[in-house]
């Protein structure tokens, strides 16, 4: 293990947290909700300051954002802040913007604090190799249907095989994923995760499978599950 994290060079984090988090039906965006002692996004950041590679966190935040100046983490000085943008992909450009020249650039969900160490290690271990990075992800379980559009109804069942769930964290060279994302938006492709940027300009970003506790936070019901995932 040791001589596994000695070899991955140096990678900066990224964490978009300029989203509102709507279908939480909370009165503060979801990654300021607290779980035990600290807020969802100090539970995230901290997952990632977890292993030695990771140097630097920058945080994006809203330009309305009035409670990370009150956390800790604003005092820690391998923490950056930058402000987001409209989409998740304007938020994660405002971030490679200030990421420097470093060769790797990692981009977690600002509300998945469940991130194991294990998973993390797994995924930076492509720094080593590959040219074009890769994601966590962990294979579909259920029976996936696609409905009828506009109605709630069944067109057919999708084929589950080869079908994954994209996770975070997801780690790419940074000149490549700044150059994706940047045709990705200019061309108006429906970007929703980093990968996605990838895909659209013709890349095969590996799939690293992960623990499927490696939750996003997203709706009411998720937040009793992340905390009993976090007291595990
Ligand atoms: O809304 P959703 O859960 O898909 O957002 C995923 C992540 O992207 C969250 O961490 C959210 O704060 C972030 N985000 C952002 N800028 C936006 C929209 C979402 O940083 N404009």
């Amino acid at each position: 293990m040791t001589r596994v994290i000695e070899s991955i060079p140096e990678i900066i984090a990224i964490v978009p947290a300029a989203g509102i988090g709507s279908r939480m039906l909370s009165d503060c965006p979801k990654q300021y909700l607290i779980i035990g002692r600290q807020t969802i996004l100090e539970h995230s950041i901290a997952s990632l300051l977890a292993h030695p590679a990771i140097t630097r966190v920058i945080v994006v935040l809203s330009p309305n954002d009035v409670q990370f100046q009150h956390l800790p983490l604003a005092q820690d000085s391998r923490i950056t802040t930058v402000t987001g943008g409209k989409q998740r992909a304007d938020s994660v450009l405002a971030g490679l913007q200030v990421a420097g020249t470093v060769e790797w650039v990692l981009v977690h969900d600002a509300a998945r604090p469940c991130l194991h160490l294990s998973d993390l290690t797994n995924l930076l271990a492509l720094a080593q190799h590959s040219r074009v990075g890769g994601i966590l992800a962990a294979p579909v379980r259920d029976t996936m249907k696609r409905s009828e559009p506009g109605k709630i109804a069944i067109a057919h069942t999708v084929d589950r095989d080869n079908l994954w769930h994209a996770l975070t964290p997801q780690l790419f060279p940074l000149e490549l994923l700044h150059r994706c994302l940047l045709r990705a938006l200019d061309e108006g492709a429906n970007i929703t995760d980093e990968a996605s940027a990838l895909e659209y300009c013709g890349y095969h970003p590996q799939l690293v499978a992960g623990r499927s506790d490696n939750i996003k936070v997203t709706q009411p019901e998720d937040l009793a599950l992340a905390a009993f995932y976090l007291t595990k």
